[in-house]
């Protein structure tokens, strides 16, 4: 019987600088390394960090002036000239790019979430993303991390370890009080420079969007907007899931090949996480240094956008919204009755606000809001995919329509199918009687 012998492999060999060659040409050498192994000198030469290096050879091949070798260690030629003695050929290792490639992802590790404030107040947004992030990250068996950036914000740490964080990296200093984009830019790019997160979460709010989209562009790494799924495959890739083609498909997008791995999430999409009062966590304080003289803004005052009529649509836990199928603005008051009721409020299509009878910002769908109520009354809508995707992660759906066919129905978990000017004022003037009975709410039940 003949023992069978492992292959040698074929030595990779490191580079390095031949001595008075570098002609200084501007670090082609440098951003040629998968693996960050050359840096610069102050006087424009290369220094090899021989440990780093994987023996790609991408430097030699971009050096134009041949100022870069490959060499062997002792050990490595006596394996070289073994091979050679044997007339064998020599074993390549793995697929060249593929194994730079993994090297260079595997440097990356863990969950960030980053918590959007403003004066010390916290979008919901963040919370939803922890409770996602903490899924991800056991998945991943990693640390989930909060990033707390602004001024006198240590607790928001705390809330966050409350809210499934690990630990919570720390900005805390007067340049961060108010959300300016070249503070915060500069803030998260360091720390992501410095701690290497596979990848990082924000809330699809207009700050995230902003922050998000300037954040990968300066790391270099790709980012999904509005996504509306997150997983993770068999490689440990961020699967990201989101509406594309005006909503008529749903798109998986991964991000295999850079990292951090960045995603903005639409506030009400995912459910908050179990907020757990004293679950521990550790803070990572870090300096950030940003001089206020060198931020291009100032903030000079902050005005709520939230006017005293102000409906907030996404947060409501009932919603009545109408369509076209409610043939005019005067008849959406059929709708607010029906909303006072249950203490509500009221929500539309886009062909509703298209036709001016309900201001924008009661949008529902995917150029509208995204809600999560507890019940959503769809009434005269017949449920096209754009707005299913704002509204379809509802508690329970009730759809009114008079044709039985109306997709809005796949969606419903109680369907009327009927004419809504019966239907509706039916529906109120049933629980105005059940409230005669029954002043309390948590007492009252309709029969079907
Ligand atoms: C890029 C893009 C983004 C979009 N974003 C959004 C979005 O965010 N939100 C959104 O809603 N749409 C959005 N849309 C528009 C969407 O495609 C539909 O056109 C819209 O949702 C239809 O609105 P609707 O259901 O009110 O009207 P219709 O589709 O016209 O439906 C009206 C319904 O009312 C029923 N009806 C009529 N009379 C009665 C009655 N008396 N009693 C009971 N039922 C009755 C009808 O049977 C019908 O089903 C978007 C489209 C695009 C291309």
């Amino acid at each position: 019987m003949t023992e069978s012998k492992k292959p040698l492999k074929k030595p990779r060999g490191r580079a390095r600088l031949i001595d008075g060659r570098c002609i200084a040409c501007g670090a082609r050498c440098e951003s040629s390394c998968p693996v960050n192994a050359i840096e610069m000198t102050a006087s424009g030469e290369p220094v090899v960090l021989t440990d780093k290096c994987i023996g790609c050879v991408k430097c030699v091949k971009v050096c134009p002036a041949q100022a870069i070798e490959m060499f062997l260690s002792p050990d490595e030629q006596k394996i070289l000239n073994e091979l050679m003695a044997q007339g064998a050929p020599a074993v390549e290792e793995v697929d060249e790019d593929a194994a730079i490639l993994a090297k260079k992802l595997s440097a990356y590790c863990g969950v960030w979430v980053f918590v959007e404030q403003t004066e010390g107040e916290v979008a919901k947004v963040s919370w939803e993303l922890m409770g996602k992030g903490r899924e991800l990250a056991d998945t991943l068996g990693v640390n989930l991390s909060a990033i707390v950036v602004g001024e006198h914000v240590e607790a928001l740490c705390y809330e966050a370890f409350s809210y499934g964080a690990d630990q919570a990296y720390l900005i805390d200093a007067p340049v961060f009080r108010h959300y300016r984009t070249d503070a915060y830019l500069k803030a998260v790019c360091q720390l992501i420079d410095a701690h290497k997160p596979e990848i990082v979460l924000m809330g699809a709010t207009g700050l995230g969007r902003d922050l998000a989209g300037a954040v990968a562009t300066v790391v270099g790494t790709g980012l999904t907007a509005d996504c509306t799924g997150l997983g993770i495959d068999d490689k440990r890739n961020l699967m990201q899931t989101r509406p594309a083609f005006g909503g008529n498909i749903m798109a998986t997008i991964m991000c295999d090949k850079f990292r951090p791995q960045m995603a903005t999430v639409r506030p009400h999409v995912m459910p908050a996480s179990e907020r757990m009062e004293n679950r521990p966590g550790t803070i990572i304080p870090v300096s950030c240094q940003v001089r206020e003289e060198d931020i291009l803004t100032k903030v000079l005052e902050i005005i709520s956008d939230r006017k005293n009529d102000h409906v907030d649509v996404a947060g409501a836990e009932f919603i009545i919204s109408g369509g076209r199928g409610m043939m005019g603005k005067e008849n959406f008051a059929l709708l607010q009755e029906l909303a006072d009721e249950l203490g509500g409020v009221v929500g539309a299509s886009r062909s509703a606000v298209d036709a001016g009878w309900m201001p924008q910002e009661r949008q529902v769908g995917q150029t509208g809001k995204t809600v999560r109520p507890k019940i959503y009354i769809a009434c005269g809508i017949s449920g096209a995919i754009q707005h299913l995707v704002g509204m379809q992660d509802s508690d329970l759906i009730i759809a009114i329509n008079r044709d039985k066919d109306a997709p809005i129905f796949e969606v419903a978990h109680y369907g009327i199918v009927g004419d809504l000017f019966q239907v509706v004022p039916a529906i109120t003037s049933r629980l105005k009687s059940l409230k005669r009975l029954s002043p309390s709410p948590g007492q009252m039940c309709i029969n079907a």
